[in-house]
């Protein structure tokens, strides 16, 4: 029984929902447009104090940015109002953002208040909160025009809400959420048990005439600071990227009014650090993912913490070596060979490529029994046609940031002349050799 009511009383924690966009810091303070349509359910407006519908349709935006803006202090997200931008053709992706009501394109159905539509970039911000933030293009958001707008004065003045009527402001301050990247706190169908949620502003729904959702609440406001709060990150004054051993110097990248307290790196290879700019030696082949923690205070915000994350920020080479079979042991060298037919033999090639970057290189090179080169090839497992009978020295260099390698094999063509075309696999006594130590490396830097 109590395992059960633990069950029922505690499910595991929700939060906000990040929509995986966000603004760059260049592109705030965030400008923008409303259309030239005027909503007729607000034309009543100028008896509360606006000078006609439309001034109230603008007001009420800008009082929903405010929201956003004066309810989450910590949040550097801030706004420009440009006035009247003619035409109501809703969503386009023109790199401008604007308020479009729902004329003439009629295209949000019955019951839906209205929505954010996003124009993304490929520009990739940051990780936050285990999601990737990619850079909003323009976003547009459009109320739906078959709705009896209702100001909030109307509201608090006692105007009935009967049916078909809105609130605007609450809607407009959930739409300004989905703007700045937030998504719901609730979706439809879910049980939303935390009060924080159910009465969050990004909830997705709201009553008719509830202007409670004016205001954010402690749920909006942890999604608004986690996408434009305080936050560092961090970079190198060295090569990230290179040959065993590498020494990377970090530092962290904090605006001034950070007010750090505190930092914990770890560097991906298990070790960690809480100097603000560790140098830290990398001392074997990987890919190597990097979390800087911090902790801060400052006046807007208080005690603030953030992570930020960059995965595979450090590659770290060795020169490259066999890389493995099936089996799962290594390969007994950097290449082996097959017989096709005649003087056509198929090269394969067997450098590791298990660490992303560290294999950038490829050179065949074919030497007769002079020592004369007589071809060079830059493919991965080229087929090699030798141009007689003989013994052929076949050269693979491979290489990298972590240096060059490089290994070789006699190819005895005359063994495959008069019709006998077997070879066994692993391309027999020379493949042995070339697992017993004919792979060269020598360091490049
Ligand atoms: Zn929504």
């Amino acid at each position: 029984m109590i395992a059960l009511a633990l069950l029922l009383l505690a499910p595991p924690a929700d939060a906000y929902d990040l929509l995986g966009y966000a603004w760059s810091p260049e592109d705030l303070c965030l400008e923008w447009w409303m259309t030239d349509y005027v909503e007729s359910s607000l034309e009543n407006a100028s008896s509360y104090g606006y000078e006609d519908a439309w001034d109230a349709q603008a007001s009420v935006c800008q009082k929903a940015f405010a929201n956003w803006e004066e309810g989450a202090p910590c949040a550097e997200i801030c706004n420009t109002f440009l006035g009247v931008d003619p035409g109501n053709e809703g969503k386009t992706n023109d790199g401008i953002n604007k308020v479009y009501w729902d004329d003439p394109t009629g295209s949000l159905g019955e019951g839906v208040l209205a929505v954010a539509a996003y124009n993304v970039t490929a520009e990739y911000l940051r990780e936050q909160d285990g999601e990737y933030l990619y850079r909003f293009g323009d976003v547009d958001v459009t109320f739906n025009d078959q709705i009896d707008w209702t100001l909030t004065e109307e509201i608090e003045g006692g105007v009935p809400c009967s049916g078909g009527m809105a609130a605007l402001e609450p809607v407009a301050t959930h739409e300004f959420g989905h703007l700045w990247g937030v998504g719901h706190s609730c979706e439809e169908g879910d049980p939303c048990t935390d009060e924080a949620l159910r009465y969050a502003t990004m909830y997705w729904a709201n009553d008719a005439c509830d202007i409670s959702r004016n205001s954010i609440n402690s749920d909006d406001i942890a999604a608004i600071n986690a996408l434009y709060g305080p936050y560092a990150t961090f970079t190198t004054d060295t090569e990230r990227f290179g040959g065993v051993p590498l020494t990377v110097q970090f530092r962290v990248v904090a605006g001034e009014d950070a007010n750090i307290t505190g930092v914990l790196w770890s560097f991906g290879d298990g070790q960690t650090s809480t100097e603000m700019a560790p140098a830290h030696t990398y001392e074997e082949q990987g890919q190597y993912s990097v979390v800087l923690k911090i902790d801060g205070n400052n006046e807007s915000c208080g005690d603030w913490s953030f992570e930020y994350r960059q995965r595979a920020y450090v590659v770290a080479c060795e020169a490259p070596g066999p890389g493995l079979a099936p089996g799962g042991s290594p390969y007994p060298g950097l290449f082996t060979y097959e017989h096709l037919e005649g003087l056509q033999y198929q090269m394969v090639n067997r450098a590791d490529t298990s660490v992303y970057g560290c294999l950038d290189t490829v050179i065949w090179q074919i030497y007769d029994d002079s020592d004369t080169m007589i071809q060079e090839i830059s493919a991965w497992s080229p087929i090699v046609e030798f141009p007689s009978e003989g013994a052929w020295r076949v050269v693979l260099n491979v290489g990298g940031p972590g240096g060059l390698s490089a290994a070789e094999l006699v190819i005895d063509t005359a063994e495959h002349a008069g019709g006998c075309n077997t070879v066994p696999a692993g391309a027999g006594l020379a493949g042995l050799l070339a697992g017993l130590g004919i792979a060269l490396a020598r360091r490049r830097r």
